[in-house]
């Protein structure tokens, strides 16, 4: 997030769904409670994002997710689909955030494909270090988050604390948005069996794999190969 913004109020917070204008409620889920999750002390500007999304602007590819909230689907901000309405869109600061409160990723943009290690406003150096480690794989190996906190030197309240806040969940929670994300590249890319997909992604066995994959895309990772080798994959959203 830079650059001047010469309309962007300062401190103007993320809000649900245009700060408080009406929408039809989320499927399956309490709007408040969506509110909570998604402005819980993240400072992510609305308006900022929402041009950037709108204008496909490449630049803040990474930085945010757009969750939709009539499809509860979640996109980067250069997805191809026409872009919702603005009434209709909230805003993440990572795909984990963004699942937490009930999204799936987009099949078309594919939100495990976005750049780099977000670099948020107001992110410390702190959660920008326990990021790294967890994209390297930190807690795939039996590691807890305790372990990780010792390693950052707080303790794990206060490291669970930093990353509620800054990334919109908990350390376990980008953990495993991240294996899912690997395993899905992994699916879309290669031909490896399902098992060795699991393990290559850190997952510490295959059930645990569906059952993650299940959670975050709603269909098991076989849906998603059938879909690359075969049908126009325009139909997947
Ligand atoms: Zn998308």
């Amino acid at each position: 997030m830079s650059g001047h913004d010469p309309s962007g109020s300062a401190g103007e917070r993320l809000a649900v769904s245009g700060r408080g204008r009406p929408a039809s409620a989320p499927a399956g889920g309490s709007r408040a409670r969506l509110r909570t999750i998604v402005s819980d002390g993240l400072a992510l500007d609305w308006r900022r994002c929402n041009r950037a999304r709108i204008a496909r602007d490449a630049r803040f590819d990474g930085c945010f997710f757009t969750g939709v909230l009539t499809t509860r689907i979640y996109c980067r901000p250069v997805c191809p689909v026409k872009p919702a309405k603005s009434r209709n869109v909230v805003f993440f600061p990572t795909a984990a955030a963004a699942e937490r409160a009930g999204f799936r990723p987009c099949l078309r943009c594919r939100p495990e494909t976005a750049p780099g290690t977000p670099a948020w406003h107001g992110a410390g150096a702190t959660v920008s270090r326990a990021l790294r480690l967890i994209d390297r794989g930190f807690l795939d190996d039996g590691k807890t988050v305790e372990d990780l906190a010792n390693t950052l030197g707080m303790t794990a309240r206060h490291l669970r604390r930093l990353f509620l806040s800054h990334a919109g969940a908990s350390p376990v929670a980008v953990a495993t948005t991240r294996r899912v994300q690997r395993a899905k590249s992994l699916v879309q890319e290669t031909a490896m069996p399902m098992a060795a997909v699991a393990f290559a992604a850190g997952f510490s066995s295959i059930r645990r794999f569906n059952a993650a994959f299940r959670g975050v895309y709603r269909r098991p990772p076989t849906a998603i190969r059938r879909s690359r080798s075969g049908r126009d994959p325009s139909h997947l959203r």
